[in-house]
């Protein structure tokens, strides 16, 4: 199969790689769309970051959908042909430690990990190896486009089950990237009082407001925590999920705009140690919550419940997928991620 192989940085080279077999409860997904993730971005932008444990070359792309190609043995209720969403590999629990047992497996000592190896989906090639499991059937309506950004929304899932909110709520978003938006139109499906959604650039704040935010906030122009302030009359936000990452200035910004009693759920993955004033958060007893991935919210699969939106119309994924790029232009596909100023993306998609 044609496969991208990561060298690490931006050396991406499309090779012909053996096709992998699936064994018993897997199958394997010939993929028809991924989505280059903020995580990829990571290893892109610095050769000595990337997935950890995966080796170089390798070969990644969680964010993915497509359909059966073949079943391993003792594969009941999927068939070739099928169309299907996939929870990616490094999200595969062992099953039975505690965490996995209560539903959080995102949390299990031995995440990703098939006899004592790291694993991983590989969307940016032309099959990917997965767990039977973790395969959803898609509704005849809903495009391989949207299905392949689950992953987004089952994020975004997680984070208003890590951290509630409710019609008396003032919710920010910190950053409108995919995440940010999707966790944005989560939130308001949710049943948030009111959404405002802080970005630096003005075309993904006028989606944000499109896809239903009530205000927006240019933090380029203005500084987000007074502008925050002003917006509420200078209580600040009941919720505020962190949505960026990186080396941002979010992390500290987050619980300086919340309201006394706030919530902090923090989704963006931060590159560095960060820096907080803890006297801030002890005064208005701000709780801080970490929001790692997704698992099983009383006992249902975030990730269905990410699908049950989408396809209910509670939230509209179409409109963040901006960008696609077929396999062999998979460089200019992470070219274009890793510069949304310049390229304008928010969800870049391989289509392999
Ligand atoms: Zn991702
Ligand atoms: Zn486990």
């Amino acid at each position: 199969m044609k496969a991208a192989m990561f060298y690490g940085g931006t050396d991406i080279r499309v090779q012909e790689v053996a096709q992998p077999v699936p064994g018993p409860g897997e199958v394997l997904v010939r993929v028809r769309a991924a989505g280059v993730c903020g995580s990829d971005l990571h290893g892109y932008r610095d050769p000595n970051r990337g997935w950890p444990g995966l080796g170089r070359p390798n070969m990644t792309g969680h964010e993915l959908a497509g359909e059966i190609a073949a079943l391993g043995p003792g594969v009941v209720g999927l068939a070739a042909g099928q169309r299907v969403g996939v929870e990616p590999r490094h999200l595969v629990g062992c099953g039975h430690c505690r965490w996995c047992r209560q539903g959080a497996y995102q949390l299990c000592p031995e995440l990703g990990m098939v006899d004592g190896k790291r694993v991983h989906s590989t969307g940016f090639a032309e099959y990917s190896l997965e767990s039977a499991e973790k395969c959803y059937s898609l509704p005849e309506d809903l495009s391989i486009e949207e299905a392949a950004i689950l992953d987004v929304y089952a994020v975004a899932v997680h984070a208003v089950h890590r951290v509630p909110v409710s019609p008396v709520d003032t919710v920010v978003v910190l950053g409108v990237g995919a995440i940010g938006l999707a966790i944005a139109q989560v939130a308001r499906a949710a049943g948030a009082g009111r959404v405002i959604a802080v970005g630096r650039r003005e075309e993904p704040l006028a989606l944000a407001r499109q896809l239903g935010c009530d205000e927006t906030v240019d933090s380029a122009r203005t500084d987000p925590v007074e502008a925050v302030r002003t917006l509420t009359g200078g209580e600040g936000a009941d919720v505020v999920f962190e949505a960026v990452g990186g080396t941002a200035p979010t992390f500290a910004q987050a619980s300086m705009m919340a309201a006394p009693g706030g919530r902090v759920g923090i989704v963006g993955s931060f590159v560095e140690p960060q820096v907080l004033d803890v006297r801030v958060c002890m005064r208005k007893e701000v709780s801080l919550n970490w929001v790692w991935s997704y698992g099983l919210w009383q006992g249902v699969p975030e990730f269905q419940v990410a699908l049950d939106l989408m396809t209910g119309g509670r939230v509209d994924a179409a409109p963040l997928i901006s960008h696609r790029f077929p396999l062999d232009s998979i460089d200019q596909a992470f070219a274009a991620a890793a510069d949304k100023r310049a390229s304008g993306a928010v969800k870049v998609l391989v289509i392999p």
